[in-house]
């Protein structure tokens, strides 16, 4: 561990405690102030949007400006808007029933804010990632302590200061470094701790958090399928499948990793696929509306990964593009791979780039059984204009989300809860889903002076014999 991040390690411990302390003196913010808390984050990514873009930009090399101002700028001045105007109604306290047996009396849950958050993001979304559980925890009254992705130094940076001159240090700060420091940052004794990341690491971070008991919600990765059924028309699965799997260049949790399509029909759906990325960008390796890969680690891997399959006899399929330039800026051209064989690292691991594998199917149910038998993704999507068909694959399988005859963009509706679940994650956010979990639901059970339970108590009367009737 270095000598800054031994530096960082005790920095946090002394946030922690300074931000416990405020969080006692203030433990119900009022609901008029976690309105201005979410304004100043909306104007926070609106004022500084070109920054923000061209940080993310400058850690990926490359990062498509349209991708930066879709997936993360107007993504969280959306969700700050959503949450500020449900927030009223989030917070009411909810009124329930009394059984006769208890009357009288009322109950009710008081929705209560957990006290300090960790929250420890990826860098695919580098920016979205970190902010938009921050929004849930704004909305709940929180006071939250960040730890971005070491991979993009850049934004994480200008999340600091950029939130540093927007909140006391004591409601909300950045903390930055590698592994070390992630470690240490999930080894604190948080109210809650939200981890997006890798499911090996998340795995690691689960054991930190049952440590102190401290409870957590894992937003994982896994292999998200595209099953297209023979009803859909090719093209217009190959439209969709492309643009979502395109995306960031493929560095996108709920892209779709890989598609089952019918037998036979690989090749024609893969060429159509490539066709929409030869329409989508001019050259992938010139074009700036395509991203490139984060790291140098990440492009070496994925290029492995479909050397392994063309060595094992997988079709290989790729527009054209400049080769020197791609290699000169860490980009992989969109690549379609038919069938590589099942022990394969394409079939075996998360892609997580712009690397499709199309594999076939004899029948539908072989195609849900393929899902069903392997970890549950954190998304499943499904082509076919038969509803009943639809929901016989929703039926089959299990998912985190699922989306019928469109992909990624489930994650964009404020009301459903995005998670995953099992191997890709669990606890879930978005709208009053990431409300409710940076929230404790307390239950208060309240009586006058005089209560019939009394009768429940040595020396038992008649009453008790009553309770079981
Ligand atoms: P990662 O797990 O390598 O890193 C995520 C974060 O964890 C980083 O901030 C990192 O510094 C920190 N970290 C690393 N080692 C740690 C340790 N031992 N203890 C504590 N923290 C540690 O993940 P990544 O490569 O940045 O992200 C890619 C993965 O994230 C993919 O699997 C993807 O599917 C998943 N992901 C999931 C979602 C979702 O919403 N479910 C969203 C984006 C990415």
């Amino acid at each position: 561990m270095s000598e800054a991040e031994a530096k960082q390690i005790e920095r946090m411990k002394s946030l922690l405690a300074s931000q416990k302390s405020a969080f006692r003196a203030e433990r119900h913010r009022p609901i008029d102030k976690r309105k201005a808390d979410l304004d100043r984050l909306a104007d926070l990514c609106r004022k500084n949007a070109d920054a923000i873009a061209d940080a993310i930009s400058q850690d990926f090399g490359n990062r498509a400006r349209q991708e930066s101002v879709i997936a993360e700028l107007a993504f969280v001045i959306q969700d700050a808007g959503h949450a500020k105007k449900h927030l009223g109604k989030w917070m009411k306290t909810r009124k329930v029933g009394v059984p006769l047996t208890l009357a009288p009396g009322s109950a009710s849950i008081r929705r209560e804010p957990k006290g300090v958050v960790g929250i420890v993001s990826p860098w695919n979304y580098p920016f979205q990632l970190a902010m938009a559980p921050l929004v849930a925890a704004l909305a709940a009254g929180c006071r939250v302590m960040i730890k971005p992705s070491e991979y993009t130094p850049a934004t994480g940076e200008i999340m600091k200061s950029l939130l540093a001159e927007a909140f006391e240090e004591d409601h909300v700060t950045v903390i930055t470094g590698g592994p070390a420091v992630g470690e240490a940052f999930t080894k604190l004794k948080f109210d809650h701790l939200f981890y997006t990341g890798s499911t090996q690491v998340g795995r690691l971070v689960a054991m930190a958090a049952a440590d102190n008991l401290v409870p957590v919600t894992l937003e994982l990765g896994g292999k998200s399928p595209a099953i297209v059924t023979p009803s859909y028309p090719q093209d217009a699965a190959a439209k969709s499948i492309g643009w979502g799997k395109f995306f960031n260049a493929g560095q996108t949790c709920v892209a779709p990793d890989y598609v089952l399509a019918p037998n036979g029909s690989e090749k024609s759906l893969g060429e159509a696929i490539i066709k929409v990325a030869q329409h989508q960008f001019d050259d992938s390796a010139t074009d700036d509306a395509y991203t490139a890969i984060v790291s140098d680690r990440h492009y070496e891997r994925l290029n492995g990964m479909i050397e392994e399959a063309r060595t094992g006899g997988a079709e290989i399929l790729q527009p054209k593009h400049d080769a020197e330039a791609a290699r000169a800026g860490r980009k992989i051209p969109p690549t379609v791979v038919i069938n590589p064989p099942a022990d394969s690292r394409l079939m075996t691991e998360e892609i997580f780039g712009p690397v499709l594998p199309i594999i076939g199917y004899s029948e539908l149910d072989a195609a849900t059984d393929h899902v069903a038998d392997r970890d549950h993704p954190l998304a499943l999507y499904v082509y076919s204009t038969d509803k009943t068909e639809a929901e016989r694959v929703l039926d089959n399988t299990m998912s985190g989300g699922a989306g019928v005859n469109i992909n990624l963009l489930h994650l964009s509706v404020p009301d459903l809860p995005f998670g995953g679940v099992g191997a890709s994650g669990q606890g879930s956010y978005h709208g009053e889903h990431g409300f409710l979990t940076f929230t404790h639901e307390r239950s208060v059970f309240r009586t006058g002076k005089w209560h019939p339970s009394r009768l429940l108590a040595p020396p038992y009367g008649k009453m008790y014999e009553t309770v079981a009737k």
